[in-house]
C-alpha cells in the first residue's frame, strides 16, 4: 500500500509502498475513508529529540475508516464489518497499572500505540488498529469530517470542557479560528456562554460572523486587543481566555485581558516559549491551564453534536499524494479550516 512516512533525521515525508498490517488479535484492519492533515505534523517531521519514536513510521493522526477485518479476540457486538469508525490516535492501553490510563489520563498514556505520532498512523490506504481506538461514526457524520473530528474538534472540546470547563454564565476571549480554534468557537456557542473572537485573517471573522457571532463580539483585524476589551467595557469581566494561538503576543494580551480570578486555557503553539508575568498572575490569582489531546467519551460526545449539526466542522478534500503540499500550504495559513486527504 501506499504511505507517507517519517524517517529519523530526514525532515521531509517519505511515500513508500509498504505492506498491509496484519489484523491484531484485540483491533481492527482499516480501510482507511479519510486522514486530517494537522498543524502538529510539520513539528512531527521537525523534531528528532522523541528517542521513544519508532525510525520510520507512518504519519497521520487523525483517521476514520471502515471495517475490513475483525481480530479473533475482539468480542464487541457494537462494531461490524463494513462498519464506519473514527480512529483515536492515541487511545491509551486502559491497564489498571498503567501510570497515566490509571489516573483517567488515557492520552498520556506511555504504553499505548501513538498512531502518527512515533507509531503508524493514518496516511496510508490501511491501518491496524485496537478496538480502543476505534468509536462508531454516525451515518449523518461524513468520513472527512469524523476524521478531523479526533483531533481538530476532540482537542478543542475536551479543553473547553473538561480541562478549562467553561460555563454558560462565562464570558469567554478566543484567540484564533483556525482548524481547532473555529470549532472551539462552536463549542462555547453550544455550551451558550458569550465567545468573543478575534483572528488575523479577516474571512475568518466574516466566517464568525456568519456562524452567529455578534457584529460587537468580533474584534476587527489588526485591532489591539486589550484596547478593544476596554472600549468594549470588558475590562474585569472576561472569565476564561482560550489561546488556540499561543504566540507572545496572544499569551501576552490574554493575561492583561483576563479578569482577576481567571483562567487561560493554552492549546496553540506558534511560540515554543512564552512569558508569564509573574506580578499579574499573582495579583489576579489566575489560573494558567494546558490541556492535550482528547479521550474517547469526548469523541463520542463529539460525533453526535456533529450529527446533530450543533458543531459544523469546515473540511476540504484533497487526495492523500497532495500530503506534502497540503502541509505547506497549511504551514503558509494557506488553508482556511481543515483538509481531510483521501485515498485515490
Ligand atoms: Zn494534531
Ligand atoms: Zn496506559
Amino acid at each position: 500500500m501506499n504511505a507517507w512516512r517519517k524517517h529519523k533525521g530526514n525532515p521531509k515525508p517519505i511515500l513508500e509502498r509498504v505492506p498491509v498490517p496484519e489484523t491484531p488479535p484485540t483491533g481492527f484492519l482499516v480501510k482507511l475513508l479519510a486522514s486530517g492533515v494537522c498543524h502538529s505534523d510539520q513539528a512531527l517531521l521537525d523534531v528528532e529529540d522523541r528517542p521513544q519514536f519508532d525510525e520510520k513510521y507512518i504519519l497521520g493522526h487523525e483517521g476514520c475508516g471502515e471495517i475490513l477485518q475483525i481480530g479473533d479476540q475482539v468480542n464487541d457486538p457494537s462494531f461490524k464489518l463494513g462498519d464506519r469508525i473514527a480512529l483515536l490516535a492515541v487511545p491509551g492501553c486502559g491497564e489498571a497499572t498503567c501510570s497515566e490510563c490509571s489516573r483517567d489520563l488515557d492520552q498520556l498514556c506511555p504504553n499505548g500505540k501513538h498512531h502518527g505520532i512515533g507509531q503508524d498512523g493514518f496516511y496510508a490506504e490501511y491501518v491496524a488498529i485496537d478496538v480502543r481506538g476505534a468509536i462508531p461514526v454516525p451515518d449523518a457524520v461524513p468520513s472527512t469530517v469524523a476524521a478531523v473530528a479526533t483531533d481538530a474538534v476532540n482537542t478543542a472540546y475536551h479543553g473547553i470542557t473538561r480541562r478549562a470547563e467553561v460555563k454558560k454564565s462565562e464570558t469567554v476571549f478566543l484567540f484564533g479560528l483556525g482548524g481547532l480554534g473555529f470549532n472551539a468557537m462552536q463549542v462555547v456557542q453550544h455550551i451558550g456562554a458569550r465567545v468573543l473572537v478575534s483572528d488575523l485573517r479577516a474571512e475568518k471573522l466574516e466566517a464568525a460572523a456568519k456562524h452567529g457571532i455578534p457584529r460587537e463580539d468580533i474584534v476587527p483585524a489588526g485591532t489591539s486587543i486589550p484596547e478593544f476589551v476596554i472600549n468594549s467595557g470588558l475590562q474585569g469581566k472576561i472569565d476564561t481566555v482560550l489561546d488556540f494561538v499561543g504566540t507572545s503576543q496572544t499569551f501576552h494580551d490574554g493575561q492583561q485581558i483576563v479578569r482577576p480570578g481567571g483562567k487561560i486555557l493554552c492549546i496553540g503553539t506558534l511560540d515554543r516559549k512564552n512569558e508569564v508575568d509573574m506580578k499579574i498572575g499573582i495579583r489576579k490569582r489566575l489560573s494558567f491551564i494546558f490541556s492535550y489531546g482528547g479521550q474517547k467519551r469526548d469523541l463520542v460526545e463529539v460525533l453526535d453534536l456533529i450529527a446533530k449539526g450543533v458543531i459544523r466542522p469546515q473540511v476540504e478534500t484533497k487526495g492523500l499524494l497532495d500530503f506534502p503540499q497540503v502541509l505547506k500550504d497549511l504551514c503558509d495559513g494557506k488553508i482556511k479550516d481543515r483538509v481531510a486527504l483521501v485515498a485515490e
